[in-house]
């Protein structure tokens, strides 16, 4: 499945700790790109830096006009998957997903644009009282993996230049094929 996540009303004094937050996570969860509309090239460096550091070909696509964005994926066969406390819920939007879809989950920051509820394909609620989008995604990416039978910590990282052995305590990371405690 190719997932990208479009984040829209980015702020970059306010929002560039939880946009970065929400790269991580998607990364964390198996997604392949971010799309962040407005442009703020920290939030990409502070996110390739950990792409470099632990694997993976995750994307970061900056300064991107959100409409453009969504016109364009949707001419290629993409689907759009707005999270918002005011849609449908999230057992019945899994249902009209297929394992082969292309997937852009769209977070907003502040009030998003009210057109985003008529252009998005599914409008997908994760409980109906606000919370954040951090956890939103966490918990859409989460289902969605689930639904395909695949455990959501099991991604692989390739090219990465570190790897966590997990310990019952304490911290384990090989590092550059050197095992270092
Ligand atoms: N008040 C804003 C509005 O009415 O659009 C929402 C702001 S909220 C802090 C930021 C983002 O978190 C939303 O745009 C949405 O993507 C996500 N979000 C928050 N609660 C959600 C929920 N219950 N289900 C799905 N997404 C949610």
């Amino acid at each position: 499945m190719n997932i990208t996540i479009l984040r829209i009303g980015h702020r970059q004094e306010r929002d560039a700790r939880v946009t970065t937050h929400i790269g991580l996570t998607a990364r964390a969860l198996g997604a392949d790109s971010m799309h962040l509309a407005g442009s703020d090239k920290q939030v990409k460096e502070s996110i390739e830096k950990v792409t470099k550091c632990w694997g993976g070909n995750f994307a970061v696509h900056n300064n991107i006009d959100w409409k453009k964005a969504i016109i364009q994926w949707k001419k290629h066969g993409g689907k759009i998957i707005h999270l918002t406390m005011y849609g449908i819920s999230i057992q019945e939007a899994l249902s009209q997903i297929h394992t082969d879809d292309k997937l852009m989950i769209v977070v907003g920051a502040e009030k998003v644009p009210s057109e985003l509820y008529q252009i998005a394909d599914l409008n997908v609620a994760v409980g109906n009282q606000p919370h954040s989008e951090i956890a939103a995604l966490a918990i859409f990416l989460d289902r969605l993996n689930i639904k395909q039978g695949i455990d959501s910590f099991t991604h692989e990282y390739p090219g990465g230049k570190r790897k966590i052995i997990p310990q019952a305590h304490g911290k384990k990371v090989i590092k550059d094929e050197i095992a270092q405690d």
